[in-house]
């Protein structure tokens, strides 16, 4: 870290010293344990993670990527994070994001962009871009992340590693810092499947903070034992294939969708026909759920206090000055959407549209185990390409909204590089709680 984070700029907060102590503790531990044979230790003793600065670290300041959390240093971990401690991690920082997880690149990120290790003239990804570009620059062998509309998936796909965006209530989201609640989840940036996985499934599982989360059978994670995937059907749909994208991630997609028939899969041309409708929609409750979230930095309780001689004035300039533009522009977009006399008509419709979605999803399912498809129209894109463009930038995730949408689990892994030498990702996506048949799909063809 100390040798890249000049160039990469990987990390909000690094915590040098209390991951030595950490460490420290992890090898007495390992050391006493020869002495007594019979005591276990946990399973992740002593490996090092990053964790997104969205999640909470007790004692570690949270900024989310923003001026008015600046300061802010929450007294509880999110019980994603607390799991992975009890498995016994060792926490060595806090990664970049974009403002309240709001972008695809972490340009919007106040704390300065992070660049991209296999080209540091583009942009990681985003928002959870700290982590995707730690992991790939080899700074950890695995980061934590959160994915609201695409922000493991595409970073992952940007940086050429693996990352798992569970299922919406499969893993707790106590903790994670709220953007739209109905979309959000945490999940695990690394390099192969079989490491995410690793870290994934003691994240998982009901929490009593969390009403969103789900008493599930606990599945743990095993090496599959089959050599193939035979009878695996594979969903391509063909509203996933889009004429304006770059004919190279096409034709990568492609070929390792062969890998995977060669491998055993059975290979149907499906269709998801409310796929173009996902960004609109996203793009109204999104930004509906963030309007409301973000209600509470009013100056008063978190963070930035702008000095005021009235509170509606304290109010005015904590917020003006706290938050940045594309977190203004959302908390307009979703408060419009929600005001009285345009909420049937724009938020209320956008939830209809949204069911439509996610029977889209449960239709295709009942034919095809996997559906698999690009992750993004284009390789990483250079820094400053879409920066006075929002529409561009959110056309960005029209392959990973529609995930987040259903609540369905998505999975994005390497599959080779384009011309310029950059990485060029798969999505594959299961059904409701089928992490499992993800993994072990990406582990088959990695
Ligand atoms: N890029 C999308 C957005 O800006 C998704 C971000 C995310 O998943 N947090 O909303």
């Amino acid at each position: 870290i100390e040798r890249l984070e000049s160039k990469i700029h990987a990390f909000i907060t690094l915590t040098a010293e209390k991951a030595l102590e950490d460490a420290r503790r992890a090898d007495a531990r390992r050391i006493a344990a020869h002495r007594h044979p019979d005591e276990t230790l946990p399973s992740l003793l002593g490996l090092p993670i990053a964790v997104k600065d969205l999640l909470t670290v007790a004692g570690v300041r949270c900024t989310c990527g923003s001026r008015i959390l600046e300061n802010y240093v929450p007294p509880f971990t999110a019980t994603a994070v607390q799991r992975l401690v009890d498995a016994g991690v060792v926490i060595v920082g806090k990664t970049n994001t974009d403002e309240f997880a709001m972008g695809s690149s972490t340009e919007n990120s106040a704390y300065g962009a992070t660049f991209n290790p296999w080209d540091t003239g583009r942009v990681p990804g985003g928002s959870s871009g700290g982590s995707a570009a730690a992991v790939a620059a080899r700074m950890v062998p695995a980061a934590l992340g959160t994915d609201t509309g695409g922000s493991v998936r595409q970073p992952a796909a940007f940086c050429g590693v693996t990352g798992i965006k569970p299922t919406y209530g499969r893993v707790s989201r106590y903790g994670l810092v709220a953007y739209g609640s109905s979309l959000d989840t945490a999940g695990v940036l690394a390099h192969s499947a079989e490491d995410a996985a690793i870290l994934f499934w003691p994240m998982a599982g009901f929490d009593p903070l969390d009403a969103t989360t789900v008493e599930q059978p606990p599945s743990v994670w095993h090496t599959p034992e089959s050599e193939t995937l035979k009878g695996l059907r594979i969903g391509v749909p063909k509203e996933y294939f889009l004429p304006g994208m770059q004919p190279e991630v096409e034709e990568k997609v492609r070929a390792a969708i062969r890998m995977l028939a060669e491998l055993g899969g059975e290979v149907h041309e499906i269709s998801l026909p409310h796929t173009e409708y996902a960004l609109p929609v996203y793009y109204l409750i999104a930004p509906a759920e963030a309007s409301a979230n973000l209600a509470r930095y009013d100056g008063v309780r978190f963070g930035y206090r702008a000095s005021a001689d009235t509170l509606g004035e304290l109010f005015n300039l904590s917020r003006s000055r706290g938050f940045g533009a594309e977190v203004k522009r959302r908390i307009m977009l979703g408060t419009y959407a929600l005001s009285a006399g345009y909420y049937e008509a724009y938020y209320g419709q956008a939830q209809k549209v949204r069911t439509l979605i996610r029977r889209d999803f449960e239709e295709a399912f009942q034919q095809v185990d996997i559906i698999a498809t690009p992750v993004t129209p284009t390789t990483a894109f250079r820094v400053g390409e879409h920066r006075d463009d929002p529409l561009a930038m959110y056309l960005e995730d029209v392959f990973t909204l529609p995930t987040n949408l259903a609540g369905v689990p998505g999975l994005a892994f390497p599959v080779g590089f384009d011309r310029q030498g950059l990485p060029v990702g798969m999505q594959i996506m299961a059904s409701h709680f089928r992490e499992d048949l993800l993994f072990s799909v990406a582990y088959h063809y990695q």
